[in-house]
């Protein structure tokens, strides 16, 4: 007859294998062997401040009056750090221009995904992934100045942690009909470091993790959301400037 520890033991090797099979089965991946990003060095953050007409949502002040659960994240010296839970803008967009800085943890921290991720997600849909992308292995749709699990940036014009980067991006947002079907899908132009790292790509759906991109039908404006993965990853000077369509 087995020891209790014995059965005990069993018992929770056997819950980590369906855990992990379960875990390895939830997660989407393309399967696309893209070619790796080439790595351009020297590429500088461009720091525009707000043009006239802008929608400020974060200039150094309090966070918490232009986005919804913010009032855990660290404002100090001008920026705010991830802390405790992704934020939402309180006010809604569709296409549009949006302009944000960001800085690496200085200390470097894990690997791949784990390492300085962040995210915007424009509409709380489309994700332009952030993330430590200087020196870490990852999948290339799931790296920096990617379009989370579509595609790979052009290039890795990434700079070390703890140094200030930019994103200028332009956003088509996606039109539906009264049947929730897409009549005019999304598009993306991501400018990182002044340097084109999405060229007007037609974005397949909206990112997930889990499953493959689609179209889910939503209104035509929607907020913004900065993603909290668990890294203290620095943001400033971030404004959005709605286009007319
Ligand atoms: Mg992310």
């Amino acid at each position: 007859m087995q020891s209790i520890p014995r059965l005990i033991t069993a018992a929770a090797v056997c819950f980590f294998f369906i855990s992990s099979i379960a875990l390895a089965q939830l997660e989407y991946k393309s399967g696309i062997l893209w070619d790796r990003p080439e790595r351009v060095e020297g590429a500088m953050p461009v720091c525009t401040p707000a043009p006239e007409g802008a929608v400020v949502l974060f200039d150094g002040g309090d966070i918490t009056k232009t986005f919804d659960n913010a009032q855990n994240w660290v404002v100090k010296d001008g920026y705010a750090e991830v802390h405790g839970g992704s934020i939402t803008s309180k006010q809604s967009f569709g296409s549009c221009k949006i302009h944000l800085e960001w800085a690496e943890p200085e200390k470097v921290v894990s690997s791949s995904q784990g390492r300085g991720n962040s995210g915007v997600y424009i509409m709380g849909k489309y994700e332009v992934q952030i993330l430590d992308s200087y020196n870490n292995e990852t999948y290339f749709d799931g790296q920096c100045g990617s379009i989370y699990k579509q595609a790979p940036p052009l290039k890795n014009v990434c700079r070390k942690p703890g140094e200030w980067q930019s994103y200028d991006i332009t956003f088509t947002a996606p039109k539906f009909d009264e049947k929730g079907n897409v009549t005019r899908k999304a598009r993306l132009t991501v400018v990182q470091n002044g340097i084109v790292v999405q060229d007007d790509f037609e974005l397949l759906g909206g990112t997930f993790w889990y499953k493959p991109p689609v179209y889910e039908a939503h209104e035509p404006k929607l907020p913004l959301s900065l993603q909290d993965h668990g890294n203290p990853v620095r943001f400033r000077n971030i404004w959005v400037q709605e286009i007319d369509d």
